[in-house]
């Protein structure tokens, strides 16, 4: 714990990944574990842990890095908390993301603006680039995200860190402040396989307090990948949709050049189709948003966070403490949103948008029959400067192409780094994606190539 307080006291005026740094409590809490000595039955015993400011930790704010919520201190851990409680991590505090988890640069964050620890005039990606930047910084040993459209995996993918985001109701949202409640999933972000599968293990499991959390077995992920050393039997897709055009030649090369090596180890590789996926991203937002802006209906100045001192109605005091309390991008989001679900749009944008949801998923579920991983670039490009997209949110809206089918579908889907590009010299990350519940198979094949 010390270790990465100091290497936080070092990096962090360049990185700006941390929002909330509860030094003293890990401290103290390191100190009682060190005078009560090690214990094996403790998977995470001791280990230092940043978790995006979205997750709520008791008595530390948790802000969702809005205004809305600045003063916002919940007085219960989330489920996953509680879990890496019992499992003896230390939480050193909370990553900065994009306001509510929308976007995909942390540059949305009302606080401060996350830099690429390989290029501090880059971004870190997002909306989980606090936890990817931190992890890559050597800030912490692990940190949590979450994915509701690729924000686990397109930051890891930019740090040059390993993400997951595990398969829909595999990790408990109790305690999440929800962006899009049917996509978002906590995972954590790692430096290697073996120490996201380890995270995993502890954080999963079945809540009660979750309604969509699956009641199923975890295996322990830790001890079913350890011993794994080849791909042999294994059969990796390509999906022809994610290794064509709009992808960077030095993204595609990196890229190429592990599934190289998957087949050096022994896998087989065949082609596979996604054939959906042109519709991804106007589907994604429709469901996203719409989900969003019913989400963030509870933020009206009366129950949480900011309340505008000086309203004179109850109409007032809605409006004022919102449109304050809001950034850009969650107003639009929240507008839009409203749109697609209001009377007389509804069946022309949001049921369209669920039924072609499902084709998305079958596509995957059809892919499956023909492999056991699919695998492609996770972003079309590496981590890009700072200011650059950010005046287009349309932009970055393509931008998530290959991370947000996934979430569309429910399935899990890793983001592992493949080296730096040649171009950019920024690290490259490629993605595993396996049937529901095989979080296993894609760890196993990411151990085994890193
Ligand atoms: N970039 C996507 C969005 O802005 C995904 C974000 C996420 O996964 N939270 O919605």
């Amino acid at each position: 714990v010390a270790a990465c307080l100091s290497r936080i006291e070092a990096t962090e005026p360049r990185i700006k990944a941390i929002l909330t740094l509860t030094a003293e409590t890990a401290l103290e809490r390191a100190k009682a574990m060190d005078a009560a000595g090690p214990d094996a039955g403790k998977r995470l015993w001791g280990v230092p842990v940043l978790i995006k400011d979205a997750i709520c930790v008791a008595d530390a704010p948790t802000t969702c890095a809005s205004k809305i919520l600045e003063n916002f201190v919940p007085f219960y851990d989330a489920a996953c908390i509680a879990k890496l409680r019992d499992a003896g991590a230390i939480i050193l505090g909370k990553a900065n993301m994009d306001e509510f988890a929308m976007g995909s640069s942390t540059e949305n964050s009302a606080f401060k603006v996350t830099a690429n620890p390989w290029d501090t005039s880059r971004v870190p990606g997002g909306s989980s680039g606090g936890s990817a930047a931190a992890v890559a910084s050597g800030q912490c040993f692990a940190a949590l995200g979450t994915d509701t459209g690729g924000s686990i995996r397109q930051p890891a993918a930019f740090c040059g860190t390993l993400g997951i985001k595990p398969t829909y109701g595999r990790v408990s949202r109790y305690g999440l402040v929800a962006y899009g409640s049917s996509l978002d999933q906590i995972g954590p972000l790692t430096r290697n396989a073996a120490d996201a599968a380890a995270m995993l293990t502890v954080i999963s499991g079945h809540d009660p307090r979750d309604s969509t959390s699956a009641p199923r077995e975890v295996p322990d992920f830790e001890a079913a990948i350890a011993e794994a050393k080849d791909l042999t039997g294994l059969t990796i897709g390509l999906p022809d949709e994610y290794w064509g055009e709009g992808v960077d030649e030095e993204v595609r090369a990196a890229c190429r050049s592990a599934v190289d090596t998957a087949q050096k180890l022994g896998a087989n590789v065949v082609p596979v189709s996604l054939p959906h996926t042109p519709y991804a991203v106007a589907t994604y937002y429709i469901v996203a948003m719409a989900e969003a802006s019913s989400n963030l209906a509870r933020f009206d100045g009366v129950r949480y966070g900011y309340r505008a001192p000086d309203a004179n109605s109850l109409e007032e005091l809605y409006e004022l403490s919102r449109s304050r309390g809001f950034g850009h991008e969650v107003k639009r989001r929240i507008v839009i949103g409203t749109y697609v679900l209001s009377a007389g749009y509804y069946d022309a944008y949001y049921r369209k948008a669920a039924q072609v949801r499902r084709l998305i998923r079958q596509d995957f579920l059809d892919a499956f029959t023909k492999c056991d991983v699919i695998c492609g670039p996770t972003s079309p490009f590496a981590a890009f400067p700072i200011g650059q997209m950010s005046g287009d949110p349309l932009k970055m809206y393509l931008s998530d192409i290959f991370t947000i089918s996934l979430n569309l579908a429910g399935l899990p889907g890793l983001s592992m780094p493949v080296g730096l590009g040649k171009d950019s010299h920024m690290p490259i990350g490629m993605q595993l994606f396996g049937p529901a519940f095989d979080e296993t198979t894609i760890l196993r094949t990411a151990k085994v190539l890193g």
